[in-house]
């Protein structure tokens, strides 16, 4: 099963894919946490990035393409994955047609998380993520047991720098004019399955689940 879970920055897609991939048994493969992973190492690709993630920006297609085909290359993909973050452009949704296609594989379904504008402002603002992990939490919806810490590794959670009002405002701008062309495209190739993203998380779960029995052949 290929995967993509599509939605405005703060729709929950990292939140989802956690407990999908575990669900599921597949490999999450976020690009918004490779290139953090990247910046945290220091590598030119992390720095190349760090330019335009400060601004909310995205990062240029053709790194961003490269960086994950070299991922869903790897054979933990083998049996498919849940793509979080990408494609965010038109030329990341064909490149991954191809890509998929050069695998001998094809995309199961998109699933889209509708959550409005003045709701993602207030999960960014609050979201804090593991330094090591990268789970997502949130101070009011989703607090981890501990303070500061991490459920799943007990590493420590820190609030990125662009969930900052400024940069939050950047990216969902971006995510109208850049992403949101995506749900037509989707939509057109008969792939795209939408779920209410503004309820709780063990209830969108639950949506994505039902949806996704109804793909599995
Ligand atoms: P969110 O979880 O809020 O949607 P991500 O962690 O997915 O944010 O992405 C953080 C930043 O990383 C984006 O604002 C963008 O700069 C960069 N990024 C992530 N995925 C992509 C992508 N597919 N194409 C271009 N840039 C990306
Ligand atoms: P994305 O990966 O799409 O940017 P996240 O999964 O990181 O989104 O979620 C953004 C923030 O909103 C996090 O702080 C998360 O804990 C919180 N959150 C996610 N889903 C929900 C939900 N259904 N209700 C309330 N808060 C949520
Ligand atoms: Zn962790």
């Amino acid at each position: 099963m290929y995967l993509i879970l599509l939605g405005p920055p703060g729709s929950g897609k990292g939140t989802q894919a956690e407990r999908l991939c575990k669900q599921l048994d597949l490999p999450h493969v976020a690009s918004g946490d490779l290139f953090r992973d990247h910046l945290k190492r220091e590598t030119d690709l992390g720095k190349l990035a760090r330019s335009y993630i400060d601004k909310g920006q995205l990062v240029p297609d053709d790194v961003t393409i490269a960086m994950v085909k070299e991922r869903l290359s790897r054979s933990d993909c083998r049996g498919g994955t849940i793509l979080d973050g990408f494609p965010r452009t038109q030329a990341q949704a064909e490149a991954l047609d191809l890509l998929l296609q050069e695998l001998g594989q094809q995309l199961t379904g998109v699933l889209f998380m509708a959550v409005p504008d003045d709701v993602l402002i207030e999960r960014l603002s609050g979201r804090r993520i593991c330094r090591n992990c990268q789970a997502p939490y949130h101070v009011l919806f989703s607090p981890p047991r501990e303070a500061q810490t991490c459920d799943l590794c007990s590493g420590e959670l820190y609030q990125r720098d662009d969930d900052q009002p400024e940069t939050i405002k950047a990216r969902l701008d971006v995510y109208h004019k850049q992403t949101a062309p995506l749900i037509k495209f989707y939509k057109g190739a008969n792939l795209l399955h939408e779920v209410d993203g503004n309820i709780g998380i063990d209830q969108v779960t639950d949506s994505l689940l039902t949806i996704i029995r109804s793909l599995q052949p």
